[in-house]
């Protein structure tokens, strides 16, 4: 028997195997979602460092002069 307790929504739920819950460790579909949203927030949430571009710039953009 498997014990717990939804950690979105704070139900209990009380299953024979964790195959008998599908979304374990989330008591339904619907929570799982959210915590999966949860997560998709927080890496939304972290700032994004500017690109260190070097300043020496050896990446410039190619100029196929022979282009005619
Ligand atoms: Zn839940």
């Amino acid at each position: 028997m498997i014990q717990g307790r939804c950690p979105i929504c704070s139900k209990p739920f009380a299953v024979a195997r964790v195959d008998d819950l599908p979304s374990f460790p989330f008591c339904s579909d619907r929570c799982r979602l959210i915590d999966l949203g949860r997560w998709i927030d927080e890496s939304y949430a972290i700032p994004a460092s500017p690109v260190d571009q070097d300043p020496d710039g050896d990446d410039e953009p190619r100029q196929d002069a022979d282009e005619d």
